[in-house]
């Protein structure tokens, strides 16, 4: 993807490609992933378009904190507040980022185990 291509989830906001979505206000939405590493798997995606979590949190913190309380909410939802739930970046090449439009991944429904696998 370059930066002058529309991104994976700006594809999905504008209705080009299918998406499970399970919220969209504003300045967020969530989509279920394609591909999930747990029972509930939700990708929580700023609107706007930055790189990775670091360059939100330079440029706006109330949104980077605002997917956080958008990710709590589904959470809630999705019935796995109690029992649990992660939420991560990943950040660039080494963490296995492939779409660079950050996105807060929330993963719960199961013991989610070791947080990094050593190779
Ligand atoms: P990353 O590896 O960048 O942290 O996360 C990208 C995520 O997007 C992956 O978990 C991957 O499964 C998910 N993904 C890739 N393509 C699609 C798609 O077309 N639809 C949905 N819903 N998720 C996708």
């Amino acid at each position: 993807m370059s930066e002058g291509e529309p991104s994976l989830f700006e594809r999905m906001m504008s209705g080009e490609i299918p998406a499970d979505f399970v919220h969209h206000d504003e300045r967020t939405i969530a989509v279920r992933d394609i591909n999930p590493q747990a029972p509930v798997h939700v990708l929580v995606v700023p609107r706007k378009r930055y790189r990775n979590a670091a360059e939100l949190a330079g440029d706006d913190p109330e949104l980077l904190a605002e997917l956080f309380r958008v990710a709590a909410d589904i959470a809630e939802r999705e019935g796995v507040a109690e029992s649990g739930y992660r939420l991560l970046f990943n950040t660039n090449e080494d963490a296995g980022q492939t779409v660079f439009h950050v996105h807060l991944h929330l993963l719960g429904g199961r013991q989610l185990g070791a947080l990094a696998q050593q190779v």
